[in-house]
């Protein structure tokens, strides 16, 4: 016996069942990316995104720039984030403390004096001004010294420039051996130095004074040279500006020098 059936109803059920299969298959990888994907972003792409967060902070300066490492996930990517992170914030706490060092030697070197290590003009100038300010709020006494170099020309003439210039910083280490820790010295000019006592009356200028003149005078300099110093000491009293103190002391130094040097003279 022979029947006779249509073509599409033996392919409809394997057409259909086929159609099941591979919606079953598509369902199933859809649903396996899905986790994997989650899965990736969990270990992969969000700990380099943490990472990137936590650099960025480090690199703005929103850190200490010495603290411990975030957590990151313990694995392979999260190992790997966290040697970043700990050399970011290493190399940059090593960039700060370089900054840090080149900046107070920057200081350093704006207000000291070259050839002798005291502090310059310029801050001198400053602490004049602290030291004079402090006198009119609170009245508090300070007395300055100025220091000149008897016949210094002379030395850099018979000598030469090079021992005027070593005369200059042994003249120095005299000041800063007799100095209080408080006391400013400074180099004013080429031999002329200037040095601030806060706190001090003139009596005890005076004292300081006559110390250095004698320690200069009794001193053997480099090349067995023997040099004097003149200088001219005042208080802070009724002065009006900084300039008129340190007119009164360029008096003084002057009048040391008309009586015929290695003086102290006072007003
Ligand atoms: P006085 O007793 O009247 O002060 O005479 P003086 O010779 O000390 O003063 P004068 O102003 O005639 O000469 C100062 C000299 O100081 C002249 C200058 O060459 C010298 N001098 C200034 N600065 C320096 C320096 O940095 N190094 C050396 N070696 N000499 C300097
Ligand atoms: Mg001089
Ligand atoms: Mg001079």
């Amino acid at each position: 016996m022979v029947t006779a059936v249509e073509k599409h109803e033996v392919t409809k059920p394997v057409l259909i069942n086929l159609g099941m299969v591979s919606l079953f298959f598509v369902s199933v990888s859809l649903v396996l990316g899905w986790f994997m994907g989650k899965w990736f972003n969990r270990r992969l792409i969000d700990p380099l995104l943490s990472l990137k967060e936590d650099v960025d902070r480090i690199v703005k300066g929103e850190t200490s720039g010495s603290g411990t490492a975030p957590s990151y996930e313990n694995n392979e990517i999260g190992f790997i984030a966290k040697q970043i992170y700990s050399l970011t914030e290493r190399e940059l706490y090593r960039r700060n403390q370089q900054l840090k060092t080149l900046n107070e030697e920057l200081e350093r070197i704006s207000v000291t004096d070259k050839l002798t290590g005291l502090f310059n003009r310029h801050k001198m100038d400053d602490e004049l001004e602290k030291a004079f300010y402090l006198w009119k709020r609170y009245n508090r006494p300070f007395c300055l010294l100025m220091v000149d170099i008897d016949n210094f020309k002379g030395v850099n003439d018979t000598y030469g420039h090079q021992v005027g210039d070593a005369v200059l910083r042994e003249f120095a280490e005299i000041l800063i051996s007799s100095l209080r820790h408080s006391d400013v010295a400074s180099r004013w000019g080429g031999e002329e130095f200037l040095i601030l006592c806060p706190e001090t009356r003139k009596h005890e200028a005076l004292i300081l004074a006559e110390r250095i003149r004698s320690k200069v005078s009794e001193r053997n300099f480099v090349a067995n040279l023997k040099i004097t110093v003149s200088i001219g000491v005042c208080e802070v009293k009724d002065h009006n500006t900084i300039d008129a103190l340190l007119s009164e002391a360029d008096n003084n130094l002057y009048k040391a020098k008309q009586l015929g040097k290695n003086k102290v003279v006072d007003s």
